[in-house]
């Protein structure tokens, strides 16, 4: 018996191990092996048992599988298949693609812990008249806790033992991250009684807490603690009457935490949503493959589309995913799911500790729970029957991992549904070009919320001309809005795409920049910390240096960030309530939940943030956007500049005036003509896309054609430039051979040229056909292999260029 194996770390191919006797019974497809390579021991995962090994390979180098780490498997065939076409696609490793898709951190090798059965504890404690090595074990194991693995292995150094104890029933192994931490929690509910004794014999406040607690059913102690005072001493004096019960149960971690809710619905549904409702749930009904884009204005009420198809969907029986761009900047989408389906959800992301992760990844292998909402990693989530994948906000470029497998998870949306005959939903207000070009050339069917609900209108966009005399950071008609505004009472967003203090520290004698060391961009200074820092690699000074280059002392600051924006306005507004978001203060979990309950209580007057005040949220007070420099966006030297900034003009626009008041934006910028932002202004995102269309097609750019970007890095300069250059003659020379029209770009030196120290080159893959770029690019990753010092990375239909 041989297993095929693919290795947790950076290696190409898959490996073939022998599986020794005792360990065949548990070696099955989708669980971990430990298994040698060279002098090491690594983590395996096991792809397919076989009797005869594949002609390429010798009896004489194979080894031996030393363990098998899972008591069940970690992935089925269906994901195995899936994750093959992942790393097939993304030109990455398979065991880094399967290691990408499990949870993190799960390393069960030193946390099992062992319990006995019923059984067991007869056959240890039975006096069994032998002494086999299994009675040995299991008398070792503590009757009424357990024990953990590691521990009893130190005594007993075979594991298959543990394995084939479990198999006959007599002990059971629970993976465990941390024992101890990953316990259940409990807490104490209340519950009401029927008594026959009058309510005339309680206090009010008795009175008032009973009520509560029979209208409720059965609320926690905590949620009593919420909404009354001395809630213990009054629950004792109820029990004592008899009136009520306490009583202990599980509860199941939050681990959300800081959610925004808010009693609202079910409403009844606009006939647009209706329609939309009605045509997802057909095709769900159908059960095969339906890819939607559900294109919907800002306030147009996509949230509660997708809630009725999850609805729809677990009443057919099946499992849903939604992904949401960043989970913690959605507290208020995750909160809406959350109040209408309760423990029916679990929720994967990053923002989790690895134990809660695990417990919620857990909860969906186990079949535990229907629906996932998580951040990209969440498309791998093992979600049983899987009848629905959302995609919330699609056009968002956090879907886009950025290293390892550099996998895009709105791609893998479609592709998963699919391959599993599943519905998908792509819903945005602005979605991006290649959506939106599909939809048109009819891969995908358009759902059009064109309207409001409720009636209410877009907001007014106003544009600010800078180049118009000095208008400061804000031009006098914002100063004017925005005094008016905090004089009705209402709420306004400040918005800029660039935290930190000032863009750039120059010195005024040589006129040089404070540049990173190690990357090459210039430095932000962030007055709070009086540093200067690289938003890349973290590198800071402390400010103000003298001037690096000539040693001038006269430092000057140009350009705006964030928190010089907040600063200006308590110095305008000393009266009003002001707050930031951006990541440099939103630190720690929950404080983006508390700040943005703030602004629902309405206490916050005026919000400053970068892009993260602007995705979804749903604030019926802020009437007034300002947008302080619309043209930061556009300065970056990529291929999707112009989509990005219209993008990030109509969401934040999208915050205003979703209430009955009518909304205002001010766009402040040095380029008022320029299509993104004149098309934002009139809410065209159709007139955007023809004209964004009109270049790409000049330039061949996607989403007509598709790219492979090939950077390869080197802490040399030489051995980078040198490396890409070869790297281009291959590939110039692989172009002859090719009967599809490629093209390549570059070599160029990358807009960032130098990160963390390396020095970075790229070359682009053009061509219509993405399998052709995919082989180009394959022979080139080999031959990068014969370069030392190199760094070869490929990013297959790359969102950035930087
Ligand atoms: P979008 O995600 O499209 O920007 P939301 O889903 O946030 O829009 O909906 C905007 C607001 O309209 C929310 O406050 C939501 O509660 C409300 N809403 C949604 N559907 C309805 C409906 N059918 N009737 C009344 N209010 C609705
Ligand atoms: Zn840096």
């Amino acid at each position: 018996m041989y297993a095929e194996v693919a290795i947790a770390l950076p290696v190409e191919k898959t490996l073939h191990y022998a599986i020794p006797v005792q360990l065949r019974p548990i070696c099955e497809v989708g669980k971990r092996v430990l298994v040698p390579l060279g002098k090491r021991r690594v983590t395996g995962y096991l792809l397919a048992t076989c009797s005869s090994l594949p002609p390429d390979v010798t009896d004489k180098e194979i080894k031996e599988i030393i363990d098998c780490l899972d008591e069940a498997p970690l992935f089925d065939a269906e994901m195995l298949r899936f994750l093959h076409w992942v790393a097939d696609y993304y030109l990455a490793p398979l065991g880094q693609v399967i290691k990408t898709a499990l949870p993190p951190g799960i390393n069960w090798e030193s946390s099992y812990h062992v319990s006995l059965t019923p059984e067991g504890r007869e056959a240890g404690a039975g006096g069994a008249a032998e002494e086999t090595p299994a009675t040995q074990v299991l008398q070792a194991i503590d009757p009424d806790q357990g024990s953990p693995l590691k521990g009893l292995l130190k005594r007993y150094p075979s594991r298959s033992i543990f394995f084939t104890l479990q198999k006959k029933g007599l002990i059971s192994l629970e993976a465990r991250l941390k024992p101890g931490k990953t316990k259940a929690k409990k807490a104490s509910f209340v519950e009401a009684r029927h008594s026959s004794l009058s309510s005339d014999t309680l206090t009010p406040k008795e009175r008032d807490i009973l009520c509560f607690i029979k209208e409720s059913g059965r609320p926690s102690l905590p949620e009593l603690r919420k909404r009354f005072k001395r809630v213990s001493a009054i629950i004792q004096a109820l029990a004592a009457k008899g009136l009520v019960t306490v009583s202990e149960a599980e509860v199941f971690r939050e681990p959300m935490l800081e959610t925004v809710e808010r009693e609202e619905g079910p409403f009844s549904l606009t006939p647009e949503q209706q329609g939309a409702v009605e045509q997802i749930g057909k095709a769900l009904e159908a059960g095969t493959f339906h890819p939607f884009l559900l294109y919907g204005v800002t306030g147009s009420g996509k949230t509660e589309v997708y809630l009725r198809v999850v609805e729809q969907a677990l009443a057919l029986g099946k499992g849903a995913v939604i992904l949401v761009p960043e989970i913690s900047l959605t507290p208020q989408l995750v909160g809406r799911f959350h109040q209408r389906l309760g423990r029916e959800m679990a929720l994967l992301h990053s923002g989790l500790a690895p134990g809660e992760r695990y417990d919620q990844w857990r909860r969906v292998h186990r079949g535990e729970v229907r629906v996932v909402i998580g951040a990209r990693s969440a498309i791998f989530a093992p979600c049983p029957e899987l009848g629905l994948i959302i995609v919330d906000e699609e056009h968002d470029t956090s879907y886009k991992q950025e290293e390892g497998v550099r996998y895009n998870a709105r791609d893998l949306a479609v592709k998963r549904a699919q391959k599993q005959g599943a519905v998908v939903v792509l819903g945005s207000a602005t979605p991006s070009l290649e959506s939106f070009y599909n939809a048109r050339q009819g891969k995908y069917r358009t759902l059009l919320l064109p309207n409001r609900v409720g009636g209410g209108v877009l907001p007014l966009v106003e544009i600010v001309d800078l180049r118009k005399e000095d208008q400061g950071l804000f031009s006098p008609k914002l100063k004017d809005a925005l005094a008016e505004n905090l004089e009705a009472g209402r709420q306004s967003l400040l918005f800029l795409n660039r935290r930190g203090f000032s863009h750039t520290a120059i010195c005024a004698d040589c006129g040089a920049a404070f540049t990173c060391r190690r990357c090459s961009v210039t430095l932000t200074y962030h007055a709070r910390s009086k540093t200067l820092l690289c938003h890349y690699c973290g590198y800071h000074l402390p400010a103000f240096q003298i001037c690096q280059l000539c040693g001038g002392g006269k430092i000057r600051l140009l350009g705006v960030g964030t928190e010089k924006v907040e600063g200006e306005v308590k110095r305008l507004f000393p009266q009003a309530r002001v707050a930031r978001m951006d990541s440099d203060v939103m630190i720690g979990r929950g404080a983006q939940g508390r700040l943005l309950n703030a602004l629902e209580q309405g206490e916050i007057d005026i919000l400053v943030g970068t892009q993260m005040i602007v995705k979804g949220h749903d604030f019926p007070r802020i009437t007034l956007v300002g947008i302080i420099a619309a043209d930061v966006a556009l300065h970056l030297p990529e291929l999707r500049a112009a989509e990005r900034c219209f993008q990030l003009i109509s969401q934040a626009a999208g915050r205003a005036g979703r209430g009955s008041q009518p909304g205002r934006v001010i766009i402040q910028t040095f380029l008022p003509e320029h299509y993104a932002i004149q098309r934002a202004r009139q809410h065209d995102f159709v007139g955007f896309y023809e004209e964004e269309m009109k270049t790409r097609e000049a330039l061949c750019f996607p989403p007509l054609t598709r790219m492979v970007n090939i950077r390869v890095s080197s802490a040399s300069p030489r051995a980078a430039e040198q490396g890409i250059a070869r790297l281009a003659k291959k590939g110039t020379a692989l172009l002859k051979t090719q009967r599809h029209a490629v093209e390549i770009l570059g070599p160029s030196p990358a807009p960032l040229y130098r990160i963390k120290g390396r020095y970075r080159w790229q070359l682009l893959f053009k061509g219509e056909r993405v399998a052709v770029l995919q082989r180009l690019s394959r022979s080139l990753i080999q031959e990068g292999k014969e370069l030392t010092g190199l760094r070869v990375e490929v990013d297959v239909d790359p969102v950035t260029l930087l």
